[in-house]
């Protein structure tokens, strides 16, 4: 994609009204906008995140037999008073029509599974955005009151055949954020089944000053546990542990028969499974910065090359990177170098490629990895062969 057709722009000045890191660099550089608190625009670039972490997320639940469907937002009260969760306060409610927007989704997944299904196991996702009146809406993109989630549910007609597909979802998890790249920040954390359910779940949390949740990291086996349930000994008996904080970037519960008892489904286990896709890019962003701006993990990144001419023409590199299927923006605006550089580190893309009058002399262009510092040469003949062996 060429730069001067990108609609949006960069901004200099932090947003005044944004205290987080991922609000204020994902605004100065053009991923999102923000419309009020924890309501934001995902903008060319902020879309194309969203769409590879949609896409890592349905690649990895496909692999463990998710099957994705798409439930309405718009939901009607009395499949809520069945469970009583329509008087949960963090549900926005349109009164006049007996009708709430979609937060979570058990009460309309189970009977729609009851009226389908006849064999079990059966594992149905979907990628959607949910609405939750968070009193806390302060930490930009991480706590929307409007955001994306990746919910999973899965129905079971044993114990052990809901463990079995448990454990399943955990790998499936680590792999997510092990290609969003952020497996070495991010700890299995046990922490307590929430309000409708008596046992523990599991929560992924990513380690970051901007985290809201306090979790205690066992210094001997890696496992964490949430402050609300922590008691000071490891499953693995140490009793060494860091204090960090941390964001959920994940939730999965063994709901058991809570709601398909609800919904009249007898003798049917359920889990839940939930994850963040715009909470995960907020995380990605407190994670992976420096004083100059993003510095995004190749698979999640809007492209992988940015491509700056400096009083040079790099059209025809331009023509060869897209003809070889290589994921380019090509900065090919009139502005200073100073500009555009600084517009790069803002952006934050994997690889840049410089070509100006000077490496164009020796035939070459400059190649700068976003979190190195060293610059390279390389002649212009070998970009693509780097390029690819680098991807
Ligand atoms: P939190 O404790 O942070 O409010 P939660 O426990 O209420 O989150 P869940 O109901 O477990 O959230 O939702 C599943 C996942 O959806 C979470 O693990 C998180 O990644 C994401 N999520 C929840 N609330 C928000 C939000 N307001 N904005 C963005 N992502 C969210
Ligand atoms: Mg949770």
């Amino acid at each position: 994609m060429k730069q001067s057709d990108l609609f949006t722009k960069t901004i200099k000045e932090n947003p005044r009204d944004e205290k987080s890191i991922n609000a204020q660099l994902l605004i100065r550089a053009g991923f999102i906008d923000k419309l009020g608190a924890g309501i934001y625009s995902y903008l060319p670039l902020g879309l194309m995140v969203i769409e590879n972490i949609k896409n890592i997320v349905r690649e990895e639940i496909n692999k463990i037999g998710g099957q994705e469907i798409l439930m309405p937002s718009l939901l009607p009260k009395e499949n809520w008073e069945v469970t009583g969760r329509w008087k949960i306060k963090e549900m926005y409610k349109i009164k006049d029509e007996n009708l709430g927007l979609g937060w979570t989704h058990e009460e309309i997944i189970t009977p729609l599974v009851k009226k389908h299904v006849s064999t079990f196991p059966k594992y149905i996702y979907q990628i959607q955005t949910k609405f939750r009146n968070e009193p806390r809406a302060k930490s930009g993109i991480l706590r929307g009151r409007e955001f994306i989630m990746k919910d999973l549910y899965s129905f079971h007609e044993s114990e052990e055949d809901l463990s079995v597909y448990y454990e399943k979802v955990k790998e499936a998890y680590f792999k997510i954020y092990e290609r969003c790249g952020l497996k070495n920040n991010t700890f299995l954390t046990i922490a307590s089944g929430g309000q409708f359910s008596s046992s523990f779940s599991h929560e992924f949390q990513t380690v970051t000053e901007a985290g809201e949740d306090h979790i205690y990291i066992c210094k001997n086996c890696g496992l964490s546990f949430n402050k609300e349930i922590f008691n000071s000994k490891c499953d693995c008996g140490s009793t060494q542990f860091e204090e960090k904080k941390a964001i959920e970037v994940g939730n999965i519960f063994k709901l058991g028969d809570k709601y398909s008892k609800a919904f009249k489904m007898d003798n049917i286990l359920m889990g839940c499974y939930g994850l963040g896709i715009t909470r995960v890019m907020g995380a990605i962003v407190e994670v992976f910065n420096d004083d100059k701006g993003i510095i995004w993990p190749k698979e999640v990144a809007p492209f992988q090359i940015h491509l700056l001419e400096l009083d040079a023409d790099a059209s025809g590199i331009y023509d060869i990177l897209q003809k070889e299927g290589i994921k380019v923006l090509y900065d090919d605006r009139e502005k200073s170098s100073g500009e555009k550089l600084n517009d790069c580190d803002l952006i934050g893309l994997p690889l840049r490629v410089i070509l100006s009058k000077k490496t164009l002399e020796k035939d070459c262009v400059e190649i700068k990895r976003r979190n190195e510092d060293k610059v390279e040469l390389i002649e212009i003949k070998r970009l693509v062969k780097f390029i690819k062996d680098e991807l």
